[in-house]
């Protein structure tokens, strides 16, 4: 039995994609051992670790100025490293404060460098992004960094800003839509929520960026360490490389991103508007146009019925939907795996549960 996985991540990944990994996880390949099993310097693990990175830029659509690196650590140790390797020297970053996860970028870059709010959403409760010309950027700002989807708030960007060269936290909605890599210096994203089992982020930078680290840090930090070993520097996060690769795949098959992100948009359409055709008994906080593909959050009339809506939609086998632990209320996350079926069971419960109440 599998349930319909609204989690906002780790969450669904294809069905297809984990019945062949079940399949070929005793014995890889005829090699007679299991992948994760197998030395990172194998000729069997080569061919899974160039394949993935050949799919990571074709489906990605990457230009070859620009460099892929897996690294671990999730997200949030690019929180970190991003500063690390592009501050020093008197240069300073600007952040978009467009959420929670933007204002945990922003902290952990105040704790190596010298950072500063060029825009924040905290006055609206985080339901809007920044119109062009509003932010607020200094001198010798080295780069801006924005969060492409705020998962927690479900607010995402549309367009990117053009004031400062980019670094992007594109964690939630990594690989569900087309980038237009030339305007970003640095991209970075976790992958548990469109690509593969938790266990590291991709990086995707300018390889002059990567390679030009401002200091001397500990190997492991240093981009120029992953940029220079194709992210063979140490032991590499195999077997989520390896899913990856066959998610990449699959996502191929099935036309690629300018598909993906179309069916995106439209299961997203799906719960929008089952929220606005409620008569306002689920409602949305979050300015349309900006709206969130990959989170759609949404609060019934109080928490009871909050809490009724949980138990009820777990019933059938609607799973994932309670909102983040900071903010409450339900989310919906939508990422790459979910079937429109699935979005079609839920809006129908949606539906009958108003009618209900
Ligand atoms: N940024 C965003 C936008 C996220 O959604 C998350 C995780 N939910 C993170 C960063 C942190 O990612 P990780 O858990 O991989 O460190």
């Amino acid at each position: 039995m599998r349930v319909h996985n609204f989690g906002a991540g780790p969450c669904t990944l294809p069905v297809e994609v984990l019945e062949e990994v079940r399949d070929e996880f005793l014995d890889f390949g005829g090699s007679g051992m299991s992948l994760v099993e197998m030395s990172h310097r194998s000729p069997e693990y080569d061919a899974v670790h160039t394949r993935a990175l050949e799919l990571v830029r074709r489906v990605g659509g990457i230009p070859e100025g620009h460099e892929i690196l897996f690294v671990q650590g999730g997200a949030t140790l690019q929180f970190g490293m991003v500063p690390l390797n592009l501050l020093a020297g008197g240069r300073r970053a600007g952040y978009v404060l467009s959420g929670s996860w933007a204002k945990k970028a922003y902290d952990d870059g105040a704790a190596v460098g010298e950072v500063y709010e060029a825009w924040s959403g905290a006055e609206s409760g985080f339901t809007r992004m920044p119109d062009p010309g509003e932010l607020d950027l200094l001198p010798d700002t080295r780069y801006l960094h924005v969060t492409s989807n705020e998962t927690i708030d479900g607010v995402r960007m549309v367009s990117w800003p053009d004031e400062a060269p980019l670094v992007a936290d594109m964690s939630s909605d990594f690989f569900t839509r087309r980038v237009d890599w030339d305007r970003f210096d640095l991209v970075y994203g976790g992958v548990q929520k469109n690509l593969a089992p938790a266990g590291m982020a991709v990086v995707i930078g300018r390889r002059d960026v990567l390679e030009g680290a401002v200091r001397a840090l500990p190997r492991y930090l240093d981009y120029g360490f992953h940029a220079g070993s194709r992210s063979l520097g140490n032991t590499p996060p195999m077997f989520p490389i390896h899913v990856m690769g066959k998610v990449l795949e699959r996502i191929e098959e099935q036309g690629g991103l300018e598909a993906l992100e179309a069916r995106t948009a439209a299961k997203a359409a799906a719960v929008y508007s089952a929220i606005d055709t409620s008569d306002g008994y689920y409602r949305n906080p979050v300015e349309p146009s900006v709206r969130s593909h990959v989170n759609v959050v949404f609060r019934l009339p109080d928490p009871e019925a909050e809490a009724r809506f949980l138990e009820q939609a777990a019933a059938r086998d609607l799973v994932g939907l309670k909102g983040h632990r900071s903010v409450g209320g339900i989310r919906a996350s939508l990422y790459a795996a979910l079937e429109q079926e699935s979005v079609d069971v839920l809006v129908e419960f949606m539906e009958e549960f108003r009618a209900s109440a």
